[in-house]
């Protein structure tokens, strides 16, 4: 790629995948078909507001309907466009391709400022543009499901799965229209945090293999790396979270809308967001040195740079001074087409976004299995589970005493062996597995082929594999 012009948001994520698909060999039109948007929709509405009314623009893309339902999450933005709504959509085709989630690739977006409104203005305004998606089958348990995205989470996907249930009375699997619902409308446990979850799992199995460690010039494990995070919102900040407080990781930089924090000797991740959610920004925080200038501390040194806010943030005109020798793109698209090439040559590893945030899709499948199967993981097994540990532990007990000998088992042990999975600790194992299983299909492809150079490249050909062969199969 010539490095001339920055590419929009919607070319970088086709430059990527043009790049991985010249090293395939796939038959002639199938590239362009899976490439390819496969429809957009734009709707205006008006919402009557504060004695006027307000017109609102919105879009549903669906890129690929390889596998149905299509999957994608809604952002609530004032920047969303066709092009951004077109760029996440296609990323999610590949994403649940990748984790294998059984679903196509969509997402929407509606063009507003969400701080903007009270949440009784919200609620409306959220209901109207289901109803419009709704009506159109653009939200449907078996065609079209939504999640949040940036600008929405819980209380706005609950409106969206109580508008479709008041639009089809009669649909039983109606809860299934949407995930990331709140636990009391049907949404799952582990939902809220499965992105940021899902970033840390990614990096755990990144730092088991002490070739990919060196790659990025970095080495040991995960303990005392220094982090930088860029948005503290749902992803940045459970990702930060996790990796501080479970992973011994020192987060040394926090950059948020207004400004950012540094501290090399570590900051409070917990305080920062309080600090955040009182004075709605970074700045008047005690224990960091603030800059208003955020985005220079992205090129601060650190091991591992998180961009978890929006796209498009490391591009030309700072890639070369990127530090960090460890990306892992927590947000979609944070690093364009152009920049990406730059820190190639450079030799920065970057995990990229449709493995790294895949969490939080992973999770919706199971919410909208759940949903399905109308009843809780664990529900069935969980007692049954604990009563059988407890037979174990009563038999080697019995043994113990009767062989008279010192060992018995320790109360610590006893509290984890007899404890039953109930549905977090089981979401939490099956994103964890499928973290570590694309992870792995990434892995191969990148040590074992000589002309796959980045782990993107590797990603896009293994997800692009498998949506080809579903293609393929239907006969395309
Ligand atoms: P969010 O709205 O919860 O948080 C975004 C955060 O970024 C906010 O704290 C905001 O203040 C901050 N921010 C906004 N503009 C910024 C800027 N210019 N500089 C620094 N910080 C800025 O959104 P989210 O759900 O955490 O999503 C973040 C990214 O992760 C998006 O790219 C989204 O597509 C992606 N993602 C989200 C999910 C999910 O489950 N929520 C899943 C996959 C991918």
């Amino acid at each position: 790629m010539s490095a001339i012009k920055e590419p929009s948001f919607r070319e970088s994520v086709d430059l990527m995948f043009n790049r991985a698909v010249a090293l395939m060999d796939l038959p002639p039109g199938l590239e362009e078909k899976i490439r390819v948007c496969n429809a957009t929709y734009t709707v205006r509405f008006g919402v009557r507001l504060r004695g006027q009314i307000q017109t609102f623009t919105g879009y549903r893309s669906v890129h690929s309907e390889h596998m149905e339902p299509v999957k994608g999450g809604i952002r609530f933005a004032p920047s969303v466009n066709q092009n951004e709504v077109e760029a996440l959509a296609a990323l999610m085709t590949y994403k649940c391709a990748l984790v294998e989630a059984p679903f196509g690739g969509s997402k929407g977006g509606l063009c507003i400022d969400p701080r903007k409104y009270d949440e009784h203005e919200l609620e409306r305004i959220t209901r109207r543009f289901a109803y419009e998606l709704a009506k159109r089958d653009l939200i449907h348990p078996s065609q079209n499901v939504p999640a949040p995205d940036m600008g929405t989470g819980e209380r706005e996907m609950a409106w969206i799965a109580d508008q479709y249930a008041r639009m089809n009375t009669t649909d039983i699997n109606a809860r299934a229209c949407v995930t990331g619902k709140p636990l009391n409308s049907g949404g799952i446990s582990g939902r809220v945090e499965a992105t940021g979850r899902g970033v840390q799992y990614a990096l755990q199995e990144f730092f088991r293999d002490a070739r990919d460690v060196e790659k990025a010039g970095l080495d040991g494990t995960l303990d005392g790396k220094r982090v930088i995070v860029q948005g503290l919102g749902n992803v940045g900040y459970h990702a930060a979270k996790f990796l501080s407080d479970e992973d011994g990781c020192k987060v040394v930089g926090i950059i948020e809308r207004d400004g950012a924090l540094f501290n090399e000797d570590g900051i409070d991740v917990d305080a920062v967001q309080q600090w955040l959610a009182k004075h709605g920004g970074v700045s008047g925080y005690p224990d960091a040195t603030y800059t208003r200038e955020g985005g220079k501390i992205l090129e601060e040194a650190c091991d591992i740079l998180i961009p978890a806010a929006l796209e498009g943030v490391i591009n030309m005109e700072n890639a070369a001074r990127i530090q960090a020798p460890l990306i892992i793109e927590a947000a979609n698209g944070p690093v364009t087409a152009g920049a990406d090439e730059i820190l190639r040559k450079k030799g920065t590893v970057i995990i990229p976004d449709m493995y790294a945030n895949a969490g939080g899709v992973t999770v919706s499948y199971f919410e909208w299995v759940k949903n399905l199967s109308h009843i809780r993981f664990g529900r069935m097994q969980r007692r049954q589970e604990e009563s059988r540990h407890q037979l174990v532990v009563d038999e080697l007990e019995k043994i113990s005493a009767a062989l008279g000998t010192q060992y018995s088992l320790t109360d610590s042990f006893k509290q984890k062996y007899l404890r039953g999975a109930g549905e977090l600790e089981l979401v939490r194992s099956g994103l964890d597995d499928t973290m570590r299983i694309a992870y792995q299909s990434m892995r191969d492809v990148w040590h074992d082929r000589a002309d796959v150079e980045d782990l993107r490249t590797a990603a896009y050909l293994v997800s692009i594999d498998k949506v080809a062969s579903s293609y393929r199969a239907k006969g395309l």
